[in-house]
């Protein structure tokens, strides 16, 4: 049986503000309906003006680390834990740091009352973070249009330049010594030398990167950096006065189609396996890694293994092609989540809820109570003047009341416009849809528990708990995976696709 305490708080913003009688009866409600005790109450009730320290709160917050008898934090709205999504994740994270869960009686939260994790919630968590830092700071955008102008400048902004360079008044210099090294490598890779023996000669020269021997790693990202030619590319741009040339651009295309052709020496080890930690055979139940193997023609191929086979040749599981396999996994999650509706409901959840926690904004509600405070003097002042009763005080009083006002009203007007900027519709589906599409490292992680691998099939679990609507996708999506055909076909309640693959 599950333990928790509610939470609540009355804000200032009265019309569409439960009571907070209001929101103990829902909270109450909401505990009986899914068999939570309630063990105790936080309640910060409406001060008066500008006093918002939340005593309740910080009291809840210091319980919470005490290690206290109940497990859950029960809320009306997830906006009672804080002024700005933020906030409400810092708060969410230190309770569950302490392994206490926040439930909203009136949302849907990341983390079900059983703890297991809803998906919906930890996407909206994920954009909503995301977006706040997107579009909280104009600043941002801002600074970038500045750096842009910089790097036109050609100036140099800050950390440390690549090997090879030196920095002095923000420009990019070459460091002579350490530019003849990226110049050797280059010719020595260019030479047919294979990575093994290119460090060998490093260290016989007693070349060092950082005051140690370099590394395989650092040297594939040598390389691979096309800075080495004068050609700086970031965010669509391209610069061409910052970086002066190292590398003779014929010599560094020429490396990049011979490192493209034979993968040369990039080893499992320093090979992003993105499936690592979640696969597991349908043969024997063991660990499926990653895996890798040379070619007769010398060019390196990665594969995931069955970890009974590689190391006790006790399983006849078929080892898969790694790329075959990620490009299957990640097309089948896009496929699932990637759909305008499902986008379009996220997005429409995260304009709501974003709409919520704005209306909050404390400080445009104090500044609307204050108005109202102004507005309230001055009307006692205009009552003194038709009554007669005009002083040089009254006057001077008028005038000062007025100057407030019309201060408070531009502040009031600048806080508005704030919220007019807040989400649109089709910037949250933007942002999702190019999450999506530019994290499946991070996707994969967030989504999959745990992938297993038959002959005939594969099978795919998504973190996703307590599901009972039928829109949804399943707990478990079955994908038949037929090597044959070479096409993978997912079916899943009202919901089918057919992938090219292959293996
Ligand atoms: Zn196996």
């Amino acid at each position: 049986m599950k333990t928790a305490v509610i939470y609540a708080r009355y804000s200032c913003d009265a019309q569409t503000e439960q009571s907070i009688e209001g929101q103990l009866r829902v909270c109450n409600e909401f505990a009986a309906q899914n068999g939570i005790i309630i063990v105790d109450k936080y309640i910060d009730r409406a001060t008066t003006g500008t006093n918002d320290n939340r005593a309740a709160f910080q009291k809840m917050l210091a319980d919470a680390d005490n290690k206290p008898v109940w497990d859950i934090v029960l809320v009306y709205a997830l906006d009672r834990f804080g002024r700005n999504s933020i906030e409400i994740a810092l708060n969410k994270q230190r309770l569950s740091k302490n392994n206490i869960i926040l439930i909203s009686a009136t949302q849907r939260t990341s983390v079900n009352i059983d703890g297991s994790k809803n998906l919906d919630g930890i996407l909206l968590e994920n954009v909503l973070i995301g977006l706040s830092e997107y579009y909280s700071v104009e600043l941002s955008q801002k600074v970038r249009r500045g750096q842009r102008e910089s790097r036109r400048k050609g100036n140099f902004l800050g950390g440390r330049p690549p090997y090879g360079y030196r920095v002095e008044n923000k420009k990019i210099l070459i460091h002579e010594e350490r530019a003849e090294v990226v110049r050797l490598i280059f010719d020595l890779y260019v030479s047919g030398k294979c990575v093994r023996e290119i460090l060998e000669e490093l260290n016989k020269r007693g070349i060092l990167y950082n005051s140690k021997p370099i590394y395989q790693s650092t040297l594939f990202n040598i390389l691979k950096l096309e800075k080495y030619t004068g050609v700086y590319r970031y965010d669509g741009e391209v610069y061409m006065d910052m970086y002066p040339q190292i590398v003779d651009t014929a010599v560094f295309q020429r490396v990049q189609r011979m490192m493209d052709k034979n993968k040369h020496g990039s080893s499992s080890r320093n090979t992003d396996f993105l499936l690592k930690g979640k696969l597991f055979c349908g043969r024997c139940g063991m660990k499926i890694n990653g895996d890798s193997g040379t070619a007769k023609s010398g060019e390196m191929k990665f594969y995931y293994t069955c970890s009974n086979k590689k190391r006790f040749r006790g399983c006849s599981k078929t080892s898969l092609k790694k790329e075959a396999l990620e490009k299957c996994v990640i097309d089948a999650t896009l496929k699932l989540l990637n759909t305008p509706e499902k986008i379009s409901r996220l997005a429409d959840e995260v304009v709501k809820l974003n709409e919520q926690i704005s209306k909050e904004q404390s400080i445009l509600n104090l500044l609307i109570s204050e108005r109202a405070k102004i507005q309230k003097s001055l009307d006692n002042v205009m009552i003194a003047i038709e009554e007669g009763i005009i002083t040089s005080t009254t006057k001077a009083r008028m005038t000062e009341l007025e100057n407030s006002l019309a201060e408070i009203n531009m502040k009031i007007a600048a806080e508005e416009s704030k919220l007019d900027r807040t989400l649109k519709k089709e910037d949250v589906e933007k942002f999702i849809i190019e999450a999506l599409a530019s994290e499946p490292k991070a996707m994969i992680e967030l989504l999959i528990d745990k992938i297993i691998l038959y002959e005939d099939r594969i099978e795919i679990f998504y973190i996703y708990g307590n599901n009972t609507d039928p829109d949804e996708p399943n707990l478990e999506v079955h994908r038949d995976f037929f090597l044959s055909s070479q096409k993978i076909k997912i079916t899943q309640r009202g919901f089918e696709a057919t992938f090219e693959l292959k293996l």
